[in-house]
């Protein structure tokens, strides 16, 4: 009867609406970003990652949706967490500038600040019981149940080759800053966001890799500087990639 009430009474809609609008119009006033981030690069597609660091428009609906930046909320609240529960089992790891919270992220910024990255954190020292070399870089990800088993079962390299690419461009940028960090493997974490189990993984720089991510970043500068396009990733609009793309109408309605 209660059930059946509130359902007719549409409370849940209208706090969610409500909800939903409040992050779109948090979402709307954030500064758009004005380079390319390190952790895109690994995009499948070099065209959609112009659009995206040039500020191309998405089509009607392809902006981020309510539910989407909650899921994005979640998931930083999750890495906050790991945070936690890695600092109990005695990885000194910092996530920001003198450990504070107000202090700035580590990052880097490269191409005249023109592709910048930050990243989760950096493991100091560890347990030695624990087998980590250090100084290391860190990363994390919050994953439904499906990806955080296929990443299990694969490895990120080849579950989640994006994050993989991440993590070798990422290892290469901060050995400035963090000299020795590309020498350890990388500690990559991911959260089953469903069951809450943990997967670490360490991740071997891979050099080539992220030559291969600098060189893209370059490419993808250097031709949107020209003003010229880059070519599809995919001969239709039906590819899997393009289905899903904020830039898809745009894309095909050009004529190459
Ligand atoms: S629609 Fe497809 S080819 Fe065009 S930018 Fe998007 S992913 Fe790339």
């Amino acid at each position: 009867m209660t059930l059946d009430y509130n359902h007719r009474s549409g409370i849940a809609e209208r706090i969610n609406a409500a909800v939903d609008a409040a992050l779109e119009a948090e979402r709307a006033e954030t500064p758009q970003r004005d380079y390319l981030g390190g952790s895109r690069l690994g995009h499948p597609c070099e065209r959609a990652l112009q659009f995206e660091f040039a500020g191309a428009p998405k089509d009607e609906g392809g902006d981020f949706t309510g539910q989407s930046l909650r899921i994005f909320a979640i998931g930083h609240q999750l890495e906050d967490l790991a945070i936690r529960w890695l600092r109990a089992a005695g990885l000194d790891l910092y996530t920001r500038k003198g450990n504070r919270p107000d202090g700035a992220q580590f990052g880097f910024k490269v191409a005249g600040g023109r592709i910048r990255g930050h990243v989760d954190g950096i493991i100091a020292d560890a347990p030695a019981a624990l087998g980590l070399r250090t100084p290391a870089l860190w990363e994390c990800k919050t994953m439904n149940a499906r990806n955080w088993r296929d990443t299990v079962a694969r490895g990120v390299s080849v579950a989640k080759p994006v994050y993989a690419a991440q993590i070798a461009l990422y290892q290469a940028y901060m050995e400035g800053t963090v000299p020795g960090i590309s020498a350890a493997p990388a500690l990559f974490t991911a959260i089953n966001k469903d069951t809450a189990e943990l997967h670490h993984e360490l991740v071997p720089f891979d050099a080539d890799l992220a030559q291969r991510m600098s060189d893209r970043g370059v490419r993808i500068l250097q031709a949107t500087d020209a003003g010229e396009l880059l070519p599809r990733i995919a001969r239709n609009p039906d590819f899997f990639e393009c289905r899903f793309c904020p830039w898809s109408e745009r894309c095909w309605s050009l004529p190459a």
